[in-house]
């Protein structure tokens, strides 16, 4: 408390020490105070560090310093958002955030560049949601830019998120694929460059299926775009009206993201248990052929080639499961949602506020008169084929453990080999994992 007041009475005519030594002592200070177990003090450590950014710094500390000030605190703060803490979570965002809009750090491009690098299947999920998240919320605020250095540019962008794309976790995927299609608004081909090619095959990749479909709806708008400008007027220099089509497409952006991507919290938990046995991915790794994982179920069956892993989906995977309504293949933890937001036939479904479950809008009376529809106890949630509790993070156990989902007709299926596939799996204990860039 007593240094809230020294940072913000700061004097540099009356002051015995410079700004900078001032600087670094505080500094010093708020890092340990960062780690302190008491919630309070942390905040209170955040708060300095936000005033300290935004009051003290600016103006009067040397870019060095600040740099260096960053760089020790940087570190701290992202270990904390992936805090399973909601409010240290926030407040270590809420603070990373405050401080990459603060002039002085903005400047110097620290924040974006750290943020931005890729993650890798081993990121642990918490970690890289919270880092991908971030660097979402800093392309919305400060947009994405073409000067190198600031570790926001499409390049660097694509890269991330093509990287993010092959997390174990759903919702890492999720936040990567609203990346790639930020940047894709401003420059599709180098995204497509990223990406594998747009075929029939990748096409049926349940990876990229969505994303390549958001692609079009995006080109598709571009190209109405273009018409509806040419017909108008030839005479506006087209330099101007170009800048102002990606800027109105940029808006469009923030509020499509806003509104379209619901904030999932993923069912699956499975950064937490594979984190530790997946080794880290080779990272030039060429072309591997059937060296591929399925990231659902961990299974790397008889080392599948990309049309391997693609029937794997499509029929085998216990993890997934075919939507009744599009025909799509989707997460079974992930049914619900996907009925209430992405199914084709989404209209047809309602959110039944009592089991929280997709329910068919026709028999939804019918529904809520029966005994199952139960609010669900905390951290469960119901499997949606064969309608028991199951805990958040115990899907993989559920549907693929000893005795797994009585009505899933994939494990019927492979009840026929002898044992299940997790047990032996986990057993082996090293596991490869998809890489980042290996398709
Ligand atoms: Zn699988
Ligand atoms: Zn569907
Ligand atoms: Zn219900
Ligand atoms: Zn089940």
């Amino acid at each position: 408390m007593l240094l809230k007041e020294e940072l913000k009475k700061f004097n540099d005519e009356t002051s015995k020490h410079s700004a900078n030594k001032t600087a670094r002592a505080a500094i010093l200070l708020l890092h340990r105070a960062l780690r302190d177990k008491v919630f309070s003090v942390y905040s209170l450590a955040a708060q300095l560090i936000r005033i300290f950014f935004s009051e003290f710094a600016t103006e009067r500390v040397s870019s060095t310093e600040i740099s260096r000030s960053v760089d020790r605190l940087l570190p701290e703060l992202l270990t904390k958002s992936g805090d399973t803490t909601p409010r240290i979570h926030n407040m270590a965002v809420h603070t990373i955030l405050s401080m990459a809009d603060c002039k002085c750090v903005r400047d110097l491009h620290l924040i974006p560049v750290h943020l931005s690098r890729p993650v890798s299947s081993s990121t642990h999920q918490r970690l890289a949601l919270s880092r991908l998240e971030m660097v979402e919320q800093l392309i919305l605020n400060h947009g994405i830019s073409t000067d190198k250095q600031s570790g926001l540019t499409c390049r660097t962008l694509s890269e991330l998120g093509s990287s993010g794309l092959h997390h174990p976790a759903e919702a890492v995927r999720k936040v990567s694929e609203r990346i790639l299609v930020l940047v894709y608004k401003v420059n599709p081909r180098l995204v497509r460059k990223q990406l594998p090619p747009d075929d029939d095959i990748t096409r049926r990749n349940l990876l990229y299926r969505q994303l390549f479909h958001e692609f079009d709806l995006i080109d598709l708008q571009r190209k109405k775009e273009l018409e509806s400008t040419s017909q108008a007027s030839t005479v506006t220099p087209t330099n101007q009206s170009r800048n102002k089509s990606i800027n109105n497409n940029y808006n469009d952006t923030a509020n499509v993201t806003k509104t379209s991507s619901p904030s999932r919290a993923s069912p699956i938990n499975v950064g937490t248990e594979s984190s530790t046995s997946v080794t880290s991915p080779s990272e030039n790794s060429g072309d591997h052929k059937g060296d591929k994982m399925c990231i659902f179920c961990l299974s790397k069956g008889q080392a599948y080639s990309e049309e391997g892993l693609n029937i794997h989906y499509w029929r085998t995977c216990p993890m997934l499961t075919r939507c009744d309504s599009c025909k799509q293949v989707v997460e079974i933890s992930y049914l619900s949602s996907h009925l209430l937001n992405e199914c084709d036939q989404r209209n047809n479904y309602v959110k039944c506020d009592t089991c929280r479950q997709a329910i068919l809008e026709k028999s939804f009376i019918d529904h809520s008169k029966n005994d199952r529809c139960t609010k669900p106890m905390d951290g469960y949630e119901r499997c949606p084929l064969c309608r028991t509790l199951v805990n958040q993070n115990k899907w993989r156990e559920h549907l693929m453990g000893d005795n797994p989902c009585t009505n899933n007709p994939r494990n019927r299926m492979t009840k026929t080999s002898t044992k299940s596939p997790s047990k032996s799996q986990n057993l082996g204990g090293k596991l490869t994992s998809p890489t980042g860039r290996d398709y």
